[in-house]
C-alpha cells in the first residue's frame, strides 16, 4: 500500500533528510587517501548523534542478509555496487567511493547516498559518475504529478543506456516515510506510461546503480552484504529522497 504524505509529514520528512544530507557532505569531506572505511562510518555516526537521529541502517536485516547490518553507512569502493560494510580497508588514491546513508528523525526516515573519487581520479570514473548524477536528475524530474512510476524508471534507464552503462535490475528505488522501505518500489528502467500514477503527497527514494561494463551480473562477497560486479568494472550509486508535490518534484536530502 503507497501511503500519502500530508504536507506536514513532508516538513518532517525534510528534517530527517537534512541530517542525512549533512552526513553525507561530513563524509565525503573526510574522505581521502589513507582514511578507513570505519573511520568515515564514524563521522556519519558522528553527525546522527549530534542530531538526535538514529540510523536505518544499524542492526538492518533484509531477507537476503545474512547479519544485521553493522553501519550507519554503506561504503562500497570500486567494483563494490551497493550495500559495501565499512572495513578498516584504507582508502587509495583512484578509489571510486559510493556512500549510502540514511536517518530516522521523531520517526520519519531519509534515505540518500554519493559517488566521488578520492586523489587523482580516472577519467572513466568521472564520467560514469556524472551520468550516474545526471541518471537521477532525470528520474527526479520525472517525479511530477500525472506521470506514472514507469515514466521515473524509464528516465532513469536511457540516461543509462544512452551511456552504455549496465543497470541492477534487482535492486532499484522505493517509497519512503515512516520506515526506509515502503511502497512502491521504483525500478531504475522500464516502460513509460506505466505502473503507478504520481500523486502529490507520495514520498520516493531514487537511486540509480550504474555497472560501468555495462552488463548487470553482480555477486555477493563473503560478508553476505557487499554486492560486487562479477566483471571487476567498477560502479556508481547515487540516491536522493523527493516528495511529489503539485509545485513540482522536492529533494528532501539535499546537500
Ligand atoms: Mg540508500
Ligand atoms: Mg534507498
Amino acid at each position: 500500500m503507497v501511503e500519502l504524505k500530508t504536507d506536514t509529514s513532508i516538513e518532517a520528512m525534510h528534517a530527517a533528510g537534512q541530517v542525512v544530507g549533512r552526513a553525507l557532505t561530513a563524509v565525503r569531506e573526510a574522505a581521502a587517501v589513507g582514511v578507513t572505511l570505519l573511520e568515515l562510518d564514524e563521522v556519519a555516526r558522528e553527525v546522527l548523534r549530534e542530531a538526535g537521529a538514529s540510523s536505518p541502517f544499524l542492526g538492518y536485516r533484509p531477507s537476503f542478509a545474512p547479519t544485521p547490518f553493522p553501519a550507519v553507512i554503506c561504503a562500497s569502493v570500486n567494483d563494490a555496487i551497493v550495500h559495501g560494510i565499512p572495513t578498516r580497508y584504507r582508502l587509495r588514491d583512484g578509489d571510486l567511493v559510493s556512500i549510502d546513508c540514511g536517518a530516522e528523525l521523531d520517526g520519519w526516515a531519509g534515505d540518500s547516498a554519493i559517488s566521488f573519487t578520492v586523489g587523482r581520479a580516472r577519467p572513466a570514473d568521472v564520467r560514469l559518475i556524472e551520468t550516474a548524477e545526471r541518471a537521477l536528475s532525470a528520474g527526479i524530474g520525472a517525479a511530477v504529478v500525472g506521470n506514472r512510476i514507469g515514466d521515473i524508471a524509464h528516465a532513469i534507464g536511457t540516461v543509462c543506456r544512452a551511456g552504455g552503462y549496465g543497470i541492477m535490475d534487482d535492486f532499484g528505488g522505493h517509497g519512503i516515510g515512516r520506515r526506509m522501505h515502503e511502497d512502491p518500489p521504483v525500478p531504475n528502467e522500464g516502460r513509460p506510461g506505466r505502473g503507478l500514477a504520481l500523486r502529490h503527497g507520495m514520498v520516493l527514494a531514487i537511486e540509480p546503480m550504474l555497472i560501468a561494463g555495462g552488463r548487470n551480473d553482480y555477486h555477493a562477497a563473503p560478508d553476505g552484504w557487499t554486492l560486487c560486479t562479477n566483471d571487476g568494472s567498477r560502479a556508481a550509486h547515487v540516491e536522493h529522497t523527493v516528495a511529489i508535490t503539485e509545485a513540482g518534484p522536492r529533494v528532501l536530502t539535499e546537500r
